[in-house]
């Protein structure tokens, strides 16, 4: 048994996706066991996104980094920088921006493997690349160098927590050990 974060973000919000997207996960069997609307301050945005989290940066530096590539543009040029670890942090910047921009909505959804399967039914961080039927395929076509030239997180409606680890970190961040409930949904039963 998992638990795992999600965040409707601002984009899904002002979209008036919340019970839509929310739906996707109830229907394939995962248990809400905490949710809310949040407007994220500073404080929060920058420990969910932490500064000190080198690895993921210099991984969203080089998705920055092999995006240009395939479009045979100068990284150096149109950012000032190809460096992994720089660009990682620029896209930081805008992370930072784009949570704490309006509303957003935050749930723990608990069940068997929920991390991946939450990450499934999510998609690709680049919309344009996740599949039909997923959340992020089905409700947007934003790219990183959409993003990147318009200075801008890409916009694709949902954080989910990227592995059991990640997910520990970050839902303490969200939700009081009191927030979270505990119940038996009817599936339960079913599938013993
Ligand atoms: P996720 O776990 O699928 O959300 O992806 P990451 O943890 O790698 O990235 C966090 C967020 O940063 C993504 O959801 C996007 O909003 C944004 N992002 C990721 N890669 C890029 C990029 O290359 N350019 C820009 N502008 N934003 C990006
Ligand atoms: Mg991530």
């Amino acid at each position: 048994m998992e638990q795992t974060l999600v965040v409707l973000k601002p984009d899904a919000i002002l979209r008036g996706l919340t019970g839509e997207l929310l739906g996707r996960f109830e229907r394939a069997g995962l248990k809400l066991v905490a949710a809310k609307m949040v407007q994220v301050d500073k404080g929060l945005a920058e420990k969910h996104y932490p500064a000190d989290r080198e690895e993921w940066l210099k991984l969203l530096g080089h998705k920055t980094l092999d995006n240009y590539k395939e479009l045979k543009k100068d990284t150096k040029a149109e950012m000032g920088t190809d460096d992994p670890l720089k660009l990682g942090h620029m896209v930081r910047g805008w992370l930072l921006d784009y949570i704490s921009s309006g509303p957003v909505f935050a749930a723990v959804l608990e069940g068997p493997h929920a991390v991946e399967l939450v990450r499934k039914i999510t998609g690709h961080t680049l919309p344009f690349k996740a599949d039909p039927g997923t959340i992020r395929g089905d409700y947007s076509f934003d790219s990183s160098h959409l993003a990147n030239t318009g200075k801008r997180a890409i916009k694709n409606l949902i954080h989910a927590s990227g592995n059991l680890e990640e997910a520990k970190y970050e839902i303490p961040l969200w939700f009081s050990k009191e927030e979270i409930a505990k119940y038996e949904r009817s599936e339960e039963k079913a599938m013993k």
